[in-house]
């Protein structure tokens, strides 16, 4: 056995250990076709207002303007899979929000991980990134063979299908490379079950996104309004949307986390929209969601969203609390006005 190999075999059991579900290695190559697929979204103005995207472009298929002298980058994932329990009263939260915010249990792993290799190798340099980082992630997670782009845009693996988190390890090691396997007709063959599901059509048949119409980016990445004519496709998903991972075959036979992160709720499966719209202050928030990626749409956004959803679940009693926010001075116009949206959805019903 090589010493790349040896201690290629030592990271992985180690990754192991730390409870990845799985850890594969591929070479730190440059992926100019993957660079100009994604310059062709970019320019499609596909990713909304998510301009940070933008930015990381430079970046995003070549390693070493990360790391100078990359070598290898190794790549991670962590099954963050739940059931969903839906009452149909409440705001639905996607599945990888209900317990803390997965950036933080990611990246904690990582750091102990590049802290192994470099007890195993002073002279290793290691970046690591959760999901957050400028690389293409998905893209040199297929090069290392941990699984394959589906329609959904999602890395579809063997052991679990969409439902990982990716997170990655770029090292000057050189290492022994896992070997990308090509499928004849792609992972999901004549399937478009994702496509047919999306109720706004933000997903394209060319393996694309349009994050403008992502219910997945309205109710998070997007500060501003939600456009009125996608208000009533959003349903009742109060953060994030999981229905393309839901319909998918390959999702099918997943098995439960076990991270207990993820286990413990902080968000939940889902929420009382009352409890969203009664709160008056940021401290409320912050009480109810620290530690969650909730606190990503921020107050002001989690209560728009939940204005859409109380309007789309025709809610009762999410009348009174509505009608406080229109007429409480200090609230945010963008909220107000999805109040009223949501007023008149509720109202038209009570009153046929
Ligand atoms: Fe591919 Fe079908 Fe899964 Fe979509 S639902 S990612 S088309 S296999």
């Amino acid at each position: 056995m090589s010493p790349e190999d040896e201690i290629s075999l030592q990271i992985k059991d180690y990754a192991k250990s730390l409870g990845f579900t799985d850890c594969k290695i591929t070479r730190a190559l440059n992926r100019p076709k993957s660079a100009e697929f994604y310059k062709n979204w970019l320019d499609q103005k596909f990713h909304a207002n998510m301009d940070y995207l933008v930015k990381h472009q430079p970046l995003k298929a070549n390693p070493k303007a990360i790391l100078s002298d990359a070598k290898s980058i190794i790549l991670l994932t962590l099954n963050y899979y739940q059931k969903r329990i839906n009452t149909g009263q409440n705001g639905q939260i996607a599945r990888y929000a209900h317990g803390r915010d997965y950036h933080k249990v990611f990246k904690s792993k990582l750091k102990k991980l590049s802290q192994f290799i470099n007890s195993l190798n002073p002279e290793a340099n290691c970046r690591f990134f959760a999901d957050a980082g400028p690389l293409l992630e998905r893209d040199y997670a297929t090069q290392a063979n941990l699984g394959y782009i589906g329609k959904n845009t999602m890395l579809i693996t063997p052991k679990q299908g969409s439902w990982v988190l990716i997170g990655e390890i770029i090292t000057n090691l050189k290492l022994t490379y896992d070997k990308f396997e090509p499928t004849e007709h792609g992972i999901c063959g004549t399937c478009s079950r994702c496509i047919s599901v999306c109720p706004t059509k933000a997903l394209k048949s060319d393996y694309t996104i349009d994050a403008n119409l992502c219910i997945s980016y309205l109710t998070i990445e997007n500060k501003g309004p939600i456009p009125l004519e996608l208000r009533p496709l959003i349903g009742d998903w109060l953060f994030g949307c999981d229905l393309c991972q839901e319909v998918c075959p390959h999702n099918f036979r997943q098995k439960e986390t076990g991270e207990p992160d993820f286990v413990k709720p902080i968000a939940g499966t889902e929420i009382d929209l009352v409890e969203i719209l009664s709160m008056t202050t940021p401290s409320e928030f912050l009480t109810k969601f620290a530690g969650s990626p909730v606190m990503r749409a921020s107050l002001a956004g989690l209560q728009r969203n939940a204005c859409v959803v109380a309007g789309n679940l025709k809610s009762a009693k999410c009348l009174p609390y509505l009608k406080k926010i229109i007429n409480n001075p200090d609230q945010s116009e963008m909220v107000k006005e999805h109040a009223k949206w949501a007023i008149e959805q509720i109202e038209i019903i009570h009153q046929t």
